[in-house]
């Protein structure tokens, strides 16, 4: 019986992912059908446009055919660690030629994007999080395990000072024009991109691994959000990709130059509008020395969440941090309203006493920090999980927040349905996220 079902699902879902070009598809019948990798077995060093803090690699052959059949369950066979097995929170297809798949277990969270039959990974454990990059140049798809104690953070500890400006005069009247047909929940997002950050991802031409890269960090995105969710609750935010596109912009090297482009400048605000986004998000290759990002936040210096903070809804995060020391979902958090640690936040006018992240680094137990949070502030290390601060939330034996202490998700369960309605929602067709 077992063997039928699989059966019928690989015959609905392989023909779609027959010209994948990272897979083995061989299809096991033992209980080892239901592992993530086929094989791990060459530890290699990781590659050298690798993101920042990866500390070991593997090659590895994924199962994608396991993933395309969105299945219930997904087991984790790492190389370095104990096996998980992941129950699945979202599974869907997608056009064209793509699926997500996401799930939760044994303290960990996994998020696989297959977009154009380019998978790409992370996992997010107790120990480490892991990166599935997809194959660049000849290298094989590998499994790289980061250490994102050594990833250097970002540098949005500062008062923002931006003025509004001619661009935002007319954001905000294009918003005010929105027909209220329904209410719109979703969080939608322009994820722009600049050519030296599509040269490394795709240094053999073309921008097939970029596109993957960037719907794979809007992905990754929700699953913090979901991981960040107390049981039974409505999500606390959800989110969307509204467009990926590579922008004529190369980047200044200066985040805070960056923000204003992305702001001030007719090329993004042209995209933003044109694609209704809530949200915009540059993924740069360069920015601050030992600097991960930055990004505009709501009453820091600006107007509190609202029409009035619509055009600053911006903000920047360095390709090589994305996944790594998930500062693109540390950078689009303050965006909303989420702050650092309190050890390690400058910000004099939080929206709330308790919009805070949470870490823990005690000698023998528990050392783990939530997204917000500064490695800098745990005398003991503290491997960084996917989860912004919820003290109804665990994960693994983590408990991820203080409550009315450290609870950055209710701010941003609270504040999210504002962020939501920066632009109207368009509903526009699917295949046309990606240019
Ligand atoms: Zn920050």
């Amino acid at each position: 019986m077992k063997s039928a079902v699989l059966a019928s699902l690989l015959a609905t879902a392989t023909p779609a992912f027959a010209t994948a070009n990272l897979i083995s598809f061989d299809i096991p019948t033992t209980t080892s059908s239901r592992t993530a990798f086929l094989d791990t077995s060459a530890h290699v060093q990781p590659s050298a446009t690798s993101d920042a803090g990866a500390v070991a690699a593997w090659n590895v052959t994924v199962n994608a055919a396991l993933f395309a059949s969105l299945p219930q369950t997904v087991v984790l066979n790492f190389p370095d660690r104990p096996s998980v097995t992941l129950n699945k929170d979202v599974g869907k297809h997608r056009e064209p030629a793509g699926f997500l798949w996401t799930g939760r277990g044994g303290g960990c969270s996994g998020i696989f994007t297959s977009v154009r039959n380019i998978l790409r990974g992370t996992i997010s454990c107790q120990n480490a999080a892991y990166g599935l990059e997809p194959p660049r140049h000849a290298q094989a798809t590998q499994l790289i395990r980061y250490d994102s104690a050594l990833v250097a953070v970002d540098a949005n500890d500062t008062e923002r000072v931006a003025s509004p400006n001619a661009h935002a005069a007319n954001l905000s009247k294009k918003s005010a024009m929105a027909a209220a047909e329904s209410v719109d929940t979703s969080i939608d997002i322009l994820v722009l991109y600049t050519e030296g950050v599509r040269a490394a991802l795709d240094p053999g031409g073309g921008n097939a691994n970029s596109l993957a890269y960037m719907q794979h960090a809007v992905d990754v995105t929700q699953q913090a959000m979901t991981n960040s969710t107390t049981a039974g609750q409505p999500v606390i935010a959800e989110v969307a990709l509204a467009k990926a596109q590579k922008v004529q912009y190369p980047g200044s090297g200066s985040f805070s130059t960056d923000l204003t482009y992305l702001t001030d400048d007719p090329e993004p605000t042209g995209l933003r509008n044109y694609w209704s986004a809530d949200i915009v998000m540059l993924v740069a290759e360069s920015g601050g020395v030992g600097q991960c990002g930055r990004a505009f936040e709501p009453a820091f210096g600006l107007p509190p969440p609202g029409p009035s903070f619509a055009p600053f809804a911006v903000a920047v995060a360095k390709r090589a941090c994305s996944f790594a020391n998930f500062s693109f979902q540390h950078e689009f958090a303050h965006v909303i309203g989420a702050n650092h640690n309190p050890e390690s936040e400058t910000n004099p006018t939080p929206l709330r006493p308790w919009a805070y992240d949470h870490w823990i680094s005690t000698p023998k137990g528990v050392k783990n920090r939530t997204i917000m949070t500064y490695p800098s502030v745990c005398p003991y290390g503290c491997p960084e999980v996917l989860h912004y601060a919820n003290a109804q939330v665990y994960a693994g034996d983590f408990r991820t927040g203080t409550p009315n202490l450290r609870e950055n998700a209710r701010a941003i369960a609270e504040f999210s349905s504002a962020a939501a309605q920066y632009r109207p929602h368009l509903g526009r067709i699917f295949a046309d996220r990606f240019e």
